[in-house]
């Protein structure tokens, strides 16, 4: 009848887009399985009741004044494979990024010792910065693909993998691409049941994504293939959608259509679809995305160097579209959600203000763009599990107990007590670094 353990103390999580929950010195009791039975707060009419229970039966775990438990994130977009070169190139143009230092990279991965080594690296560096789920792109290869998706289940982490596909011979080097359509199909299938096959061995699970690269980079074939297998199997889609003019253009003209209907003619856009970035997005594929409920991974960093824009998130938001956050490593150079959270909201201000002071004022930026703290952390947590259909990214009963505790001790002034709960977290969010990440939980189980 006992819950398997429970931790008392102070905690943040989001409510919805605007409001934060603070709990204090709550009981998070949580079950053998791994998710929240119930929080106890203090005005609980059971709360010393239940409090005394668990102290006498040793399972009650008491967090200090300096510990403060936040959700863990939910990176939505994260190409796993790039992880040696983050933080490399991101000044040179899109092409030679692309060119002369990620196609070489990624297609080293049939190496399956150095795609050990590399996935290992960066399964335990997201989880030590709080990162408990995360939507991988591997690469073209399915064995490395597979092994990330062990590693991940091994590792504690709730990874969703992808194999990438890309096999169209005119926008891909030979070197490294799918050998035909019919292949890129028949590796992505097999690759699903490969993962399915092992999907329940780990308590937190891991699920197959199937993943076309972006529509440039694949065949009409492969696509209408992938949009079976989606289908077929029910599982999860990641891609990149509109996400620079580039891009964006090159659809329209291959296709006559935007990426986004495109990508829905495909049997691509689901309610189980993540589009990377699509900054790009029009009014009639915010429709479509928003009525088929697939979400936006929105990778600020990233956006800076390539998106030739910002993602006006507050207004996709307005129109019914479900925003979570990525790091996209190594668009992004940094493994870190809290530089996301930061970036997102700082980016959203520039937008807003505009960025061109030979502009007068008001015709410098896109009024009401600016996003808060409150709203970035939400994309970072709830938003993401609602784009995975996963019950994450909240404090709540029902949730999967998905942790991280911070420890104040280091790079978080305390002189005084803040006026309120929310600007500690507020403080949190924007200071912490991975060292006041003391330990992560995913499923009810200590990772960090
Ligand atoms: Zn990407």
């Amino acid at each position: 009848m006992f819950n398997n353990t429970a931790i008392q103390g102070n905690a943040f999580y989001s409510m919805d887009f605007n409001k934060i929950k603070y709990v204090s010195n709550g009981i998070f009791c949580v079950s053998n399985e791994g998710y929240i039975d119930e929080v106890y707060e203090e005005d609980h009419k059971d709360y010393d009741l239940i409090r005394f229970k668990y102290l006498k039966s040793g399972k009650l775990r008491i967090l200090s004044d300096s510990e403060v438990m936040l959700p863990g994130f939910v990176d939505l977009h994260i190409h796993a494979s790039q992880w040696p070169q983050a933080g490399t190139a991101l000044d040179r143009p899109l092409e030679t990024w692309l060119g002369e230092y990620t196609f070489p990279l990624e297609s080293r991965f049939k190496d399956l010792v150095f795609a050990n080594e590399v996935y290992l690296d960066v399964i335990n560096t997201t989880l030590t910065h709080g990162t408990t789920t995360a939507m991988y792109f591997a690469t073209v290869d399915r064995e490395s693909s597979i092994l990330l998706a062990g590693l991940c289940g091994e590792s504690g982490q709730r990874g969703l993998v992808g194999k990438v596909v890309m096999d169209d011979p005119s926008s891909n080097s030979d070197f490294y691409r799918d050998a035909s359509p019919e292949e890129a199909v028949y590796e992505t299938e097999k690759f699903i049941n490969e993962v399915l096959k092992i999907q329940n061995t780990y308590k937190q699970k891991i699920y197959p994504v199937v993943t076309p690269r972006f529509i440039p980079s694949c065949t009409p074939k492969a696509l209408e293939g992938l949009g079976m297998l989606a289908r077929k199997y029910d599982v999860h889609v990641q891609t990149h959608c509109s996400e620079s003019d580039w891009a964006h253009q090159f659809v329209k003209e291959k296709y006559g259509v935007n990426d986004a209907k495109a990508l829905d003619n495909f049997g691509l856009i689901t309610e189980k679809t993540v589009i990377a970035h699509a900054p790009f997005l029009e009014p009639d594929d915010l429709k479509i995305i928003a009525g088929k409920k697939t979400s936006i991974a929105h990778s600020p960093l990233s956006n800076a160097y390539f998106a030739n824009s910002v993602l006006p998130l507050k207004d996709f938001r307005s129109k019914g579209v479900n925003v979570g956050m990525a790091t996209d490593i190594s668009g992004g150079y940094s493994p870190s959600m809290y530089q996301s959270i930061r970036q997102a909201v700082i980016s959203s201000r520039m937008l807003q203000e505009g960025v061109n002071p030979s502009l007068p004022r008001d015709e410098r930026g896109r009024p009401c763009s600016s996003i808060t703290i409150n709203n970035a952390f939400y994309s970072a947590t709830v938003a993401g599990g609602i784009a995975l259909n996963l019950p994450i990214g909240k404090l709540e009963k029902g949730y999967s107990f998905d942790v991280q505790i911070i420890n104040m001790e280091n790079n978080i002034p305390r002189f005084y007590k803040e006026k309120n709960p929310e600007d500690l977290l507020h403080k949190i969010l924007l200071l912490s670094e991975s060292s006041n990440i003391k330990e992560v939980w995913v499923q009810g189980c200590r990772v960090k």
